[in-house]
């Protein structure tokens, strides 16, 4: 059914067993069946690709910056040729339909456009100190070997968006991919290969026993850098192990977002903005809207707008032509949607359309959307990850931004309005680290990406991703 896909480790360039001769199985999300079965990687795997990453380094880094770009441009090329195998990967071992698993490929290969093209970037600075006594002289070098790890919600953009910048700063990398979604990971390191990423530059390493992996490569002081992208719960744990040998870390971590439709606003551009905050990946986006505010005199119309367009969208198996709503990754996953819309509903919400887990196999959960939400819903305070929108009602500004705020998570917000003053200024009210003003998208690899807040530290993307991979060194110079 998959065709030729690697299924080892990836190690100093070479497709190898793990060392324990060990293997997990892959699954299917729609049917609950194997796909695959991987390499799983353990701590003697994960030595060996450090001792891979150490041993490419200096080259690596030595390597002129558009030599490096020009590798990830042919990577960028690579994807872009086999988008629809790719996709069809995407969407096979992660459940989501092939229409996303498209639009995540093009966003996935961006990012190597992108980095290519901040590979020559690196720039530093000189300058004259204050009392004129030297010059300060500040250039930029590789951070070194940096661990990766990745989530299951973008099985490729989330790897791309760090593989970029890293190879382009001069770094080399062992990736760490998500359990559910190693095939993706294992396909990016075959087209890196391909596009003249030499031996040991990048390294990938699926397994099963992930907390014991990366811990073991964080105990390596050859590791310098860890960038992480996953739930704050465990980018918690992390963030304490990498304290130990004091390594970088950059933490793309959970969301929170508010949905926030004040009553001047275009409701026809709110719905469709609404539908992607909320439907992009079936709902499993840390950008995803997880809290619709809208303003009381608009409340109701937006609400039925909203249910009916989430009741028209087509639920299936996320290969199948039509789909729009693939099912979610996991059982785990879908339990826990299935048990925030529950204790809504218990504490008197109201299912306009979908509430309830239909029968049958696959991890499917119907479009929701729930009104009357009790404000202490733990819908309203823990990540949803699936299609589901809580709407909640406000009056006034003042009201809005305060409801926006009530959350640990500060990584993205949309704000809807006719008045461009009132956006921008609830736009830097709202506690985030990106605002979608009038628009339902923010993601865009040539824009810094991140949270405030326990939503994460560091940006992905923009010039900002490029630095997170490179450390200023400041020469005093006399001359
Ligand atoms: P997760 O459970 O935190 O897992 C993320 C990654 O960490 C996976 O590779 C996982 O491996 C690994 N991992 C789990 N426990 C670990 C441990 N103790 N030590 C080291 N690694 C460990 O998150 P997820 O469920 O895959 O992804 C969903 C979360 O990611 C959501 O909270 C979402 O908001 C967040 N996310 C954030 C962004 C952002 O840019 N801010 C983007 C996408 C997703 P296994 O698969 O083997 O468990």
């Amino acid at each position: 059914m998959l065709g030729v896909v690697e299924t080892e480790l990836f190690i100093g360039g070479k497709w190898v067993p793990a060392s324990s001769g060990n293997r997990f199985d892959v699954l299917d999300p729609a049917t609950g069946d194997v796909l695959a079965a991987v390499a799983d990687g353990g701590e003697s795997d994960a030595i060996a690709a450090v001792d891979a990453a150490a041993e490419a380094g200096p080259a690596w880094a030595a390597t002129a910056p558009r030599v490096r770009g020009e590798v990830l441009r042919k990577a960028w090329e690579l994807m872009t040729e086999r988008a629809d195998e790719l996709a069809k990967l995407i969407s096979l071992e992660n459940g989501k339909a092939l229409v996303d698993a498209k639009g995540e490929v093009t966003y996935a290969a961006e990012f190597f456009r992108w980095f290519a093209e901040e590979a020559v970037r690196g720039e530093g600075t000189l300058a004259t100190a204050p009392s004129g006594a030297n010059r300060i002289l500040v250039t930029r070098q590789p951070v070194g070997v940096c661990v990766l790890v990745t989530p299951w919600n973008f099985p490729a953009a989330m790897a791309t968006r760090k593989i970029g910048p890293a190879l382009a700063a001069g770094c080399t990398v062992v990736l760490k991919p998500a359990s559910d979604t190693p095939l993706t990971a294992l396909a990016m390191a075959a087209i890196l290969a391909e596009a003249g990423a030499p031996s040991g530059v990048v390294n990938v390493l699926p397994s099963r026993s992930s907390g014991k992996v990366v811990s073991r490569m964080l105990q390596d002081p050859r590791v310098r850098k860890l960038s992480f992208t996953g739930s704050t719960e465990v980018g918690r744990i992390l963030l304490a192990q990498a304290a130990d040998n004091v390594v970088n870390t950059s933490m793309e971590l959970g969301g929170n977002a508010p949905f926030v439709v004040f009553a001047d606003a275009d409701l026809d551009a709110a719905i469709e903005g609404a539908m992607i905050a909320k439907m992009r990946n079936g709902g499993e986006a840390c950008t995803a809207a997880n809290r619709f505010f809208v303003e009381a005199s608009v409340a109701g119309d937006f609400a039925s707008r909203l249910a009916a367009r989430m009741a028209a969208l087509k639920v299936g198996p996320g290969v199948e032509e039509g789909t729009q709503v693939g099912p979610l990754v996991n059982e785990d996953t879908v339990a826990k949607v299935d048990s925030l819309v529950r204790g809504a509903l218990d504490a008197g919400a109201k299912a306009e359309t979908g509430g309830s887990r239909p029968e049958g196999p696959g991890f499917y959960y119907p479009p929701t959307v729930l009104t009357g939400v009790a404000p202490d819903s733990p819908i309203l305070r823990e990540e949803i990850f699936g299609p589901v929108a809580p709407i909640v009602t406000f009056t006034g500004e003042e009201e809005a931004v305060r409801l926006a705020n009530d959350t640990e998570f500060g990584l993205v917000a949309y704000v809807y309005t006719g008045d461009l003053a009132r956006g921008l200024r609830v736009s830097e009210a709202i506690e985030a680290g990106m605002v979608g003003l009038n628009r339902g998208l923010v993601s865009d690899p040539a824009a810094p990406f991140g949270g405030v807040k326990q939503s994460g530290i560091g940006r992905e993307g923009g010039h900002e991703g490029l630095l997170e991979y490179l450390e200023s060194k400041y020469i005093a110079v006399n001359w």
